[in-house]
């Protein structure tokens, strides 16, 4: 699609396409930053840009949208509306992760929103590849939300939840469906939790190790005390 943005674009934009499903990337949009909770959805405009970075939206849709919203405080409802939906989300990702059932409330928020599913997927050529993508109006802030509605749906009754995980850095927040070939990713990212984290690892071996030697120091030395006495 010509009007799709690119790999490097999409990196250029701050947003992270990691985890492997629409609605984990709708959840990976509230990240934690030096500690600090960062809504990425920040307002309407980073909205539209999320949805054409993740492609439920076509450039000509996003335009679209922005010219039918034009009302900050209308704008400010339907940024406020996602940001619920999202957090409504949330439990499910946390109770597939640790092997509980979903609850009854987030079938309820999900199905909310794909009662307002009127766009359709469309199979694409893009270049010598086939994509997917959503078509149709976009006339209610719902139909923005529904294809985050459905992955989640979708996901959260296929038969593999097992594979969706939170990355193994206690301090970071994101989501990914591990889709690597042998289920062993750990990371949302090798560049910074992965290398972050095997670092902290070898400080730490390195530190025991060091410990490790200190002590044999000591004892030696006390030894080579002790003796001197003797002699
Ligand atoms: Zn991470």
């Amino acid at each position: 699609m010509a009007d799709q943005l690119k790999g490097d674009e999409r990196k250029q934009s701050g947003f992270l396409f990691l985890g492997n499903q629409l609605w984990l990337d709708f959840l990976n949009t509230k990240i934690k930053r030096g500690g600090e909770w960062v809504d990425l959805l920040s307002d309407f405009a980073n909205l539209i840009r999320w949805l054409e970075e993740a492609r439920v939206l076509d450039g000509l849709h996003a335009q679209e949208a922005l010219c039918r919203w034009p009302d900050p405080s209308e704008r400010e409802t339907i940024v406020g509306r996602a940001r619920s939906f999202r957090e409504a989300l949330r439990p499910a990702v946390e109770s597939v992760t640790q092997a509980e059932a979903v609850s009854g409330e987030v079938v309820e928020a999900i199905n909310d929103v794909l009662r307002h599913h009127c766009r359709r997927l469309e199979l694409a050529f893009d270049g010598d590849k086939l994509v997917s993508r959503y078509v149709g109006e976009v006339t209610e802030p719902l139909h923005l939300l529904a294809p985050m509605a459905e992955s989640a749906a979708q996901a959260l009754s296929g038969d593999d939840t097992t594979l969706t995980r939170k990355c193994e850095n206690p301090a970071c927040v994101l989501h990914f469906h591990d889709t690597t070939k042998n289920h062993t990713r750990r990371w949302c990212s090798m560049e910074t939790c992965g290398n972050r984290m095997k670092a902290a690892a070898h400080y730490r071996r390195v530190r025991a190790e060091g410990n490790e030697q200190g002590e044999m120091m000591s004892q030696a030395g006390a030894e080579i005390r002790l003796n001197a006495k003797l002699v």
